[in-house]
C-alpha cells in the first residue's frame, strides 16, 4: 500500500483510510476482524466520531497492542469547551489510547456555529490546549456545506478538512479542494458511495483516485470491502470513457436533489421515516412499481403524517426540501398502489 502525508501534518498514512460508522452495526468481535484485515492490508487511517455508537470503542479494542501502526481519527460534535473536552477524554478512554492523531469538530454546517466554536469559551480553546498538552496532535475539522467549508479553510486554523465528494457531488472539486491545497491541508473524503446511492464500490472509488492529493474514507463492515478497497488503492487503473458514461448515467439517475442518508434530519415528531421515504423514486426506478410497493409500503404509509412543520429541513445538511420531496414520492408510490 502506497504512503503519503496527509497535508503537512507530518502524518503518513495509506492511500485509501477506513471510514468508522458501518462497523457500528457489527459485533466487538466481527469488527476487530475487518479492522485487523485492513491493518493487514496497509490500511493506517482510520476515521470514527464520539456519536458513531461504539464504533470508538471497537476500534480501541482492534488496535490495543498495534497502536503505533494506525493513525486515529475522531470528531466531537460539540462546540463550546468544557463539553468538548467531556467528549475528547470520552473519546480517549473509548479509543484507548493517550493521544488522537487528528481530532475534528463535526458537521460545523452554520454561521452561528462556527462564532460559538472559534469565539471566547468555544471548543477551539480547548482544542488548542489539548494539542498543547499531546492529547491531540492535529486539530483537522468537517461540513457538508460547501460555502461553510471554503469558510473553514480560510480561517488557517485547520490541518485538514473533510467532505463529501464522489461521482454525483463534484462540487468540492472546483474551489474547496484546490483552495485546500494550496493551504497544505489535508483533505478527507466522506462520502464516497454517496450515502449508498452509488451501487458500483469499483466505479466510485476508481472515480475517487484519481487525484492521489484526496484520502478516501470509505466505510466497510466486510473484509470484502476493505480488500476492494485495498486493491484498487494498490493497483493502476485508467478512467475511461465507459466509466465516465457510467458516472454520467448516475448523475443523470440521482441529480442534486437526492438524500445522502446521513439521518440527521430525523427524528420526525410525526414518526415518518424520513430517510426510508426519501428512497423512494430510485427504489421504485431499481424494482418494478408492484414490488417497489410491497418494499416500501410500511415506509411510505408514515409520510401520510407529515404536517409540514419543515422541522427536519433546519437539520439537513443539504438544504433539501423534504416535505416537498417527500410528498411527490408519495404521489408517486400512491400512483404504483393504483396500478397494481
Ligand atoms: S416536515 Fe414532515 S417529515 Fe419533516 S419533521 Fe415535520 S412532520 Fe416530520
Ligand atoms: S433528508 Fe437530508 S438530513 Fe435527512 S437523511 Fe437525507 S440528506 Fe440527510
Amino acid at each position: 500500500m502506497r504512503t503519503r502525508e496527509l497535508g503537512k501534518t507530518s502524518l503518513f498514512v495509506s492511500a485509501v483510510g477506513f471510514g468508522g460508522i458501518p462497523i457500528i452495526r457489527l459485533t466487538f468481535e466481527e469488527a476487530g476482524s475487518v479492522l485487523r484485515h485492513a491493518v493487514d492490508r496497509g490500511i493506517t487511517f482510520f476515521d470514527t466520531a464520539n456519536r458513531y455508537v461504539d464504533s470508538e470503542e471497537k476500534m480501541g479494542r482492534a488496535f490495543a497492542g498495534i497502536r503505533d501502526k494506525v493513525v486515529i481519527a475522531t470528531k466531537t460534535g460539540q462546540r463550546q469547551a468544557s463539553p468538548a473536552m467531556e467528549e475528547l477524554e470520552l473519546s480517549l478512554t473509548r479509543l484507548g489510547t493517550d493521544h488522537i492523531d487528528l481530532y475534528q469538530p463535526h458537521q460545523v454546517s452554520k454561521p452561528e456555529e462556527l462564532d460559538v466554536l472559534l469565539g471566547p469559551g468555544g471548543a477551539m480553546e480547548t482544542l488548542a490546549k489539548a494539542r498543547e498538552q499531546g492529547k491531540i496532535l492535529h486539530i483537522g475539522i468537517t461540513s457538508h456545506s460547501l460555502e461553510m467549508a471554503r469558510r473553514l479553510v480560510a480561517t488557517g486554523l485547520f490541518s485538514t478538512i473533510q467532505f463529501p465528494y464522489n461521482i454525483v457531488e463534484t462540487e468540492a472539486g472546483a474551489a474547496l479542494f484546490p483552495e485546500a491545497k494550496a493551504a497544505g491541508m489535508g483533505i478527507l473524503v466522506m462520502k464516497p458511495f454517496a450515502g449508498g446511492m452509488l451501487d458500483d464500490g469499483d466505479l466510485a472509488l476508481r472515480f475517487l483516485r484519481r487525484d492521489p492529493d484526496l484520502l478516501v474514507i470509505p466505510g466497510c463492515d466486510t473484509v470484502a470491502q476493505v480488500d476492494q478497497a485495498a486493491d484498487l488503492f494498490e493497483g493502476e487503473t485508467a478512467w475511461t470513457e465507459a466509466d465516465e458514461a457510467k458516472a454520467q448515467a448516475y448523475r443523470d439517475e440521482l441529480g442534486s436533489r437526492f438524500c445522502r442518508r446521513c439521518e440527521y434530519c430525523q427524528p420526525c415528531p410525526q414518526g415518518v421515516r424520513i430517510t426510508y421515504a426519501m428512497m423512494y423514486r430510485v427504489v421504485a426506478k431499481r424494482m418494478s412499481p408492484a414490488k417497489a410497493v410491497a418494499f416500501a409500503g410500511e415506509t411510505m404509509e408514515t409520510v401520510r403524517e407529515c404536517i409540514d412543520c419543515g422541522e427536519c429541513m433546519t437539520r439537513c445538511p443539504y438544504n433539501l426540501p423534504i416535505p416537498e420531496m417527500l410528498r411527490e414520492h408519495l404521489e408517486m408510490y400512491d400512483g404504483h398502489r393504483a396500478a397494481k
